[in-house]
């Protein structure tokens, strides 16, 4: 069989042998996955080219990359559900994505074929095992990648994947990417990080959001790298791999609330294990965090109990990955900054009065994003689609940030709910939410602005303490504060609460915080 030249196929046909995909049922190398790939593009045919829609709903395991390459060599754009995603929301992202087929894990389906009965439009249920099966292609010849007559050949142009969006700010949108853009974005990430065949990364992240399944799972696969998946991220299980199993493993990929989470799991262990597993996880070349901002503590932390420097970045569904630390000078990384633009990737921040302000060292601007591994559009959104892009072609992140004199970049936090207008000031959340992770007694923390007569917006944290600590009212909080702080920067309401909203990626809900208090 042949598969359409697409770049990620050229660059897996060079590594045939090497191991591409390791799940709880073994290792698939590079020609298997090639091969699977064209046993799903032939059971699909050609009722899914020309960039349509096609969903899948599997848990992860080296299937779910089949019939994701599977899709693409059909000619189809992929759009990844979550077995995490209640049934509303799997009818929201099939409705609004306009997928005419779901292909779904029979572990799955009985869900889904709730949601498809109540849909009005026909979406057609196809089981992921009658498409590729266990160990399916483990004999597989060579599968050849040429655009071939039996095979019509996939533009570049052609819709790839949709990536909806967290939804932290309102309704998830439908990131729609080309083959094209996801190329830029892999091919930038392969540089700066110093991908090589040679890695083997251990993914631990959901594979429908940015995160998961460009940064990570795409980019191991572009590197010819090797792709270790565990079901899902689960910090004990995590633990166990790294210190017990193999020590291959060279990278691990996570959001801040997974290190936290694996930080209090290594500090729960006893002394000898403690020093095991720092041994083990010392061993990393790469420690990745992003999705949401690292707090100092968490960075300090990591170091101390694993010896690594971790490697923060910003990005998001929109862009890809815009900002990186420095992949090969740990000394370089710089607790609260995520590093300069990466390759190919047009940065520059604008004030309120639209000025540029890129070049003034400290001053924040909105940051806006150019170069080709910037989305198509929002699904079927086109006015906000356009809305959010200049006239001269740039992107509008809405996130806030400021550009020191070396040129290294700090994100502020998002224009709409992060940056908080106080007695003249304009506050960054996200910065004082890093001070406050300072106190001893605060395990997470949330600030926000509350409508307020005398300041406009007041400061407002939401903290949870740890566990044990004595209640913290706002006197004492306040001492404690002025010692380390801005006077304009202290909260001015303080409530302590279980948890706070974050969803999977970490991600605060500030609406939901607001109504704390
Ligand atoms: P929605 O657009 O639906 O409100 P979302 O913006 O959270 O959701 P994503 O595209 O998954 O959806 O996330 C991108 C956002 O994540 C960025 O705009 C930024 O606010 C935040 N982010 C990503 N990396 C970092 C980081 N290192 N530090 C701070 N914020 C980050
Ligand atoms: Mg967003």
């Amino acid at each position: 069989g042949r598969l359409p030249a697409l770049p990620m196929f050229r660059a897996a046909q060079t590594h045939q042998r090497r191991v591409a995909v390791v799940d709880g049922a073994g290792s698939h190398t590079y020609a298997q996955l090639l091969a699977d790939a064209q046993r799903v593009r032939a059971a699909l045919g050609r009722s899914v080219g020309g960039g349509a829609s096609v969903a899948m709903l599997m848990p992860s395991t080296y299937e779910y990359v089949a019939v994701q390459w599977g899709i693409w060599a059909a000619g189809g754009a992929v759009v990844p559900l979550s077995p995490a995603h209640p049934e509303r929301e799997l009818e929201f992202f099939i409705a609004d994505s306009a997928a005419r087929h779901v292909i779904c894990h029979p572990s799955l389906s009985a869900p889904l074929r709730r949601v498809l009965e109540r849909m009005a439009a026909p979406v057609r249920l196809l089981p992921s095992d009658e498409l590729v099966g266990p160990g399916s292609a483990a004999d597989a010849p060579g599968t050849a990648v040429d655009d071939g007559p039996d095979s019509p050949p996939v533009g570049l142009d052609q819709n790839a994947l949709f990536i909806y969006t967290s939804g932290t700010t309102g309704r998830p949108k439908g990131v729609v990417h080309t083959h094209a853009t996801l190329a830029a974005q892999l091919a930038a990430l392969h540089e700066a990080w110093r991908w090589s065949p040679a890695d083997r990364l251990l993914h631990v992240l959901p594979l429908h959001h940015v995160h998961g399944i460009v940064v990570a799972l795409a980019g191991a696969l572009w590197a010819g790298a090797t792709a270790e998946l565990l079901p899902r991220f689960d910090a004990a299980q995590v633990l166990a791999r790294l210190v017990d199993g193999p020590q291959d493993v060279s990278l691990l990929m996570g959001v801040p609330t997974m290190y936290a989470r694996l930080l209090q799991a290594i500090g729960a262990l006893p002394d000898a294990r403690r020093r095991r597993a720092r041994d083990a996880l010392a061993r990393l070349r790469l420690t990745v965090s992003g999705s949401a901002a690292l707090p100092a503590a968490v960075f300090r932390a990591w170091h101390a109990a694993t010896g690594q420097t971790m490697l923060e970045r910003y990005g998001m569904s929109e862009t890809g990955m815009v900002l990186s630390n420095d992949a090969a000078d740990p000394a370089a990384r710089v607790p609260g900054a995520v590093g300069r633009p990466l390759p190919a990737v047009d940065v520059r921040l604008v004030d309120d009065a639209g000025a540029d302000v890129t070049a003034r060292p400290d001053v924040p601007g909105v940051l806006h994003v150019r170069g080709p591994a910037v989305f198509r559009e929002y699904y079927g959104l086109p006015d906000k689609t356009a809305s959010e892009f200049t006239p001269d072609g740039w992107f509008v992140t809405g996130d806030v940030a400021a550009r020191d004199a070396a040129g290294v970049y700090r994100i502020m936090g998002r224009l709409s709910t992060d940056i908080v207008k106080s007695g003249g000031f304009k506050l960054s959340a996200l910065e004082i939410e890093r001070d406050l992770l300072e106190h001893p007694d605060i395990a997470d923390v949330a600030v926000v602005g509350l409508p307020s007569d005398e300041w406009g917006e007041a400061v407002a944290a939401a903290v949870v303490l740890r566990p044990g600590a004595a209640p913290l009212p706002l006197a004492d909080l306040k001492p404690w504060c002025r010692e380390r702080m801005a006077h304009y920067k202290i909260p001015k309401a303080l409530v302590a609460v279980d948890a706070l909203p974050r969803n999977l990626m970490g991600k605060l809900d500030k609406k939901a915080v607001k109504c704390l208090f």
